[in-house]
């Protein structure tokens, strides 16, 4: 082989995985630093994939402007907005990277961060993940609410699920194919970052403020993501519910008994009121809650046993990979290397 070829036939190709919905005023600054970024390292072939997650604003004609003078830049247009865990999927199914780097179109996440990941990856990580040092500008509620939700997440799982982490990391084919195996439309994709496994190696930045623009989550999307996180995750809740049922069904009993014996040994006359009451709004709150909870994972079922495709493209500048590889396949094409 000439010297030329072999360089070729190492050479990496790089994808960069961007779900955007309505960015209309920070695609233009995503641009400029994307393409200054990548210009500086051109020992790799780029790819950047830009997810338009039906944005109602222009950020679809500003993105294929970007492609028609950058053929670097390509497009996944989704038929409308299916939400952030669904772009990424898509976005799995058309990247042709040896590697991807996952990241938010608002510049929250640094592209000056993506050499680093890089040379974890050839060291032989498969999964170098960024963890925020600082959150940016979030409001405090948000913060703690976020910190209790992943400590409990932590406690109820036996996946250790990254605090702090995001979406904002670099893996290798071998992870991309596994999490192509699986299809499941309701996602945390965050869990089936953990739950893949794979080297895994963190690294610290601090997370700046949205470079402009709004963040589309609001409490009720984030409270939505957190029950889908657990119950995507665990079926724990199902089982405090048993264990609930099963503590107050004893407490009942003793409760009868104690009420037995008092009406007639001690020939009580009818009172109590109130403590019927009590127990009637107790018990029926716990069956509520029980009931509750076994929807939720019903509603899953639901959703996955009418097997809808996750999404439809409207348009794309790329070709969709292959049918996702089975998990045997995925393992059959990775062979052993000792290094990239
Ligand atoms: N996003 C998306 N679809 C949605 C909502 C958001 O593709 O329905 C994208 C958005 O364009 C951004 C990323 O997901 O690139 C993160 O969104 P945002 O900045 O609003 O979230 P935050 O950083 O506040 O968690
Ligand atoms: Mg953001």
């Amino acid at each position: 082989m000439t010297q030329e070829a072999s360089a070729s036939a190492t050479r990496k190709k790089v994808s960069v995985l961007i779900p955007c919905y309505n960015e209309h005023s920070v695609l233009p600054l995503l641009f400029a630093r994307m393409n200054e970024f990548i210009d500086t390292m051109p020992e790799y072939d780029w790819e950047i994939m830009m997810v338009n997650d039906g944005s109602s604003d222009d950020s679809m004609s500003q993105i294929i402007h970007m492609h028609i003078r950058d053929k670097r830049w390509q497009f996944v247009d989704l038929s409308r907005n299916f939400g952030k865990e669904i772009a990424m999927m898509a976005g799995l199914d058309y990247i042709s990277g040896d590697c991807v780097v996952i990241m938010d179109a608002d510049l929250q996440d640094p592209p000056e961060l993506i050499p680093e990941m890089l040379g974890y990856w050839h060291e032989g990580y498969d999964d170098v993940y960024a963890t925020r040092k600082s959150r940016g500008k979030e409001s405090w509620l948000r913060k703690r609410l976020s910190l209790s939700y992943y400590s409990l997440l932590q406690r109820t799982t036996r996946i250790p699920v990254l605090q702090n982490a995001g979406d904002f990391r670099l893996l290798d084919r071998k992870c991309i194919d596994a999490l192509r195996c699986m299809r499941e439309v309701q996602r945390y994709t965050k869990g089936l970052f953990t739950w893949i496994g794979f080297r895994k190696k963190e690294i610290k930045f601090d997370r700046a403020d949205r470079a402009a623009g709004q963040t589309h989550w609001n409490f009720w999307k984030l409270l939505a993501l957190a029950i889908e996180g657990i119950t995507s995750y665990t079926t724990i809740p199902l089982r405090i519910s048993t264990v609930v049922g099963f503590i107050t069904s004893i407490g009942a009993f003793i409760a009868t008994i104690y009420f037995l014996i008092k009406t007639w040994i001690l020939g009580d006359p009818v009172q109590g009121f109130p403590t019927l009451v009590i127990l009637i709004l107790f018990l029926s709150g716990v069956i509520l809650l029980s009931l509750g909870i076994m929807g939720e994972y019903i509603g899953r079922i639901f959703n996955e046993t009418k097997a809808r495709p996750p999404y439809f493209v409207q348009s794309t500048s790329a070709q969709r990979n292959p049918e996702p590889p089975s998990a045997q396949a995925s393992a059959q094409a990775h062979t052993y290397t000792q290094s990239r």
